[in-house]
């Protein structure tokens, strides 16, 4: 049967758009729809606009740092609007070069939202195409607990357009954003409090990370609440809202902000035309090639759940690209030893096994633990650590899990996730010369083991 196109794409996020751009230029002929924005999550409500803020908030640690320099600065005041402003500008120059890329490379874009109508086809605007493969990259959602007065919180997605800064805000949530964006609000200023339901936030990341991030947190005046969980939220006559907590506790703000995961877009997706089906926690089912249950149809990124990532999502488009179009340069996607940031305030910087997770796993390990206050700081008051730590196995030496919490973990880390995929051993660590004087240098200079 002759197909309108050989790959269709739902959905021009991270995912999508790799897959599609390299299957055309293999020489597929391609389509890809896309509902809402190009570029998708990452460049429109997630990494991109996230960054942008975060370096909003962190002008204020360097205002603060200025006078141990020498610098005598008027009274600073911040905009919200004009960060909002450029932040737009920036992303509407990045919706165009999505826009170029896709159409020079020969994929035909249809805007519209997507609906899969058979196993082989997909309707979008009352339009049917047929295809020999589609391909399902239709990403994440936030999700927000069914609580009285939910349609009172705001998520990421609104966060990003706010009219105004506020002046109190409650964040709800101890994963990637709830952090994240609690040090974007308290850094520019409002007056903010992070609510976690468990004992202490970031779970599955290293116990010392996390411990550390909330000593330094607290040191900043973060208000850091655990064990606590709202039940309700009430508007109140002033247009503040209420957040009566499950211990009885009210907490009035302005914003109440949830992060509390994120669910797969499936809506309106069809997938009941299609032998499609889910996994246990609703996330589409696909094997280790990322084909589904029906067998003409794949998905990748968030939508499939594993590693909800953007680097991660365009391996996978990648992988489909070349398994379908160019089966001889196919390579499975390495989900071992993913090096990760979070954009908290101080950020961490991760790679490899935490040490619980080390332990877990039957390994006998060293662990390598450095707290020191930076050398940018030593002119100033600021009394900030920064955190450094190896997780070793004590029997073959390979470094299993590198960690750290302070300025630049994210890029010091990206260096480190190279030699884990390597199998580096602590000695090849410990014979790299260092960079000096610099923080990562650290990472090569311990030597005496704390546990
Ligand atoms: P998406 O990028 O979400 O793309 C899916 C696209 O499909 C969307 O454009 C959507 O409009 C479209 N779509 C959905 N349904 C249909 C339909 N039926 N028809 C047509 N189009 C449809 N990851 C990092 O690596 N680093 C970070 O710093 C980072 N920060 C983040 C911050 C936030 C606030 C958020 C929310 C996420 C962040 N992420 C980050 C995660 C990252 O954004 C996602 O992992 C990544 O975007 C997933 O890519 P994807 O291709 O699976 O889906
Ligand atoms: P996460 O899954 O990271 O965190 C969700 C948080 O919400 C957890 O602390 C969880 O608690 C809590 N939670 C879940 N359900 C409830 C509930 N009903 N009530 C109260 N708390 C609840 O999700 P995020 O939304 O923060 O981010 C989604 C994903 O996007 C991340 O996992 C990450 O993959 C990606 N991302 C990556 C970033 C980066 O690379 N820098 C930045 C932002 C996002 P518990 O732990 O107890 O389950």
């Amino acid at each position: 049967m002759a197909y309108d196109f050989d790959l269709f794409v739902i959905g021009a996020g991270s995912g999508g758009v790799r897959a599609a751009r390299f299957a055309a230029g293999f020489g597929a002929k391609v389509a890809v729809a896309e509902s809402r924005y190009l570029g998708g999550t990452c460049v429109n409500v997630g990494c991109v606009p996230k960054k942008l803020l975060v370096y909003g908030a962190h002008v204020a640690d360097e205002l603060e740092q200025a006078a141990g320099f020498g610098w005598t600065l008027e009274e600073g005041h911040f905009d919200w609007g004009t960060l909002i402003a450029n932040k737009n500008r920036e992303i509407e120059r990045l919706n165009g070069i999505y826009r170029n890329l896709l159409v020079n490379s020969g994929v035909t874009l249809l805007q519209g939202h997507a609906r899969l109508t058979g196993a082989n086809e997909v309707e979008v605007d009352g339009q049917r195409y047929t295809a020999e493969h589609i391909l399902i990259a239709t990403g994440g959602w936030p999700q927000v607990p069914d609580i009285p007065g939910k349609e009172l919180a705001i998520t990421s997605n609104e966060a990003f357009y706010l009219k105004a800064l506020p002046r109190r805000v409650l964040v709800v949530g101890g994963g990637y954003i709830a952090v994240e964006f609690a040090g974007i609000f308290q850094g520019l200023g409002a007056d903010t409090s992070l609510l976690y339901r468990g004992d202490l936030f970031l779970r599955g990341f290293d116990g010392s990370v996390r411990t550390h991030l909330k000593e330094e947190l607290e040191k900043r005046g973060l208000d850091l609440q655990f064990n606590a969980d709202i039940q309700r939220i009430d508007q109140l006559d002033d247009g503040s809202l209420k957040a009566t907590l499950k211990d009885g506790r009210e907490l009035v703000a302005d914003c109440v902000f949830y992060a509390t995961g994120r669910r797969p877009m499936l809506d309106n997706l069809g997938l009941e035309n299609t032998g499609v089906e889910l996994d246990a926690r609703g996330y589409i089912r696909v094997d280790e090639q990322y084909q589904t249950t029906a067998p003409s149809i794949l998905a990748i990124g968030d939508v499939i759940g594993r590693v909800q990532l953007t680097p991660v999502a365009l391996a996978e488009g990648m992988a489909v690209a070349r398994r379908l179009f160019k089966p001889e340069q196919y390579r499975p996607v390495d989900y071992q030893n993913i090096p990760t940031a979070v954009f908290s305030q101080p950020p961490i910087g991760t790679v490899g096994l935490t040490e619980e997770q080390a332990l877990e796993a039957g390994h006998k390990v060293q662990i390598f633990e450095s707290r020191f206050r930076a050398m940018k700081l030593t002119l100033t008051d600021i009394q900030e650590k920064t955190l450094m730590k190896l997780v070793v196995d004590a029997e073959t030496d390979k470094v299993l899990g590198c960690h750290m919490v302070g300025p630049d973990a994210g890029d010091i880390v990206q260096g480190l996730g190279i030699a884990l995929k390597a199998g580096a051993t602590k000695q090849q660590f410990d014979e790299t010369i260092g960079v000096h004087p610099t923080a990562a240098e650290e990472f090569v200079t311990m030597r005496t083991v704390t546990r």
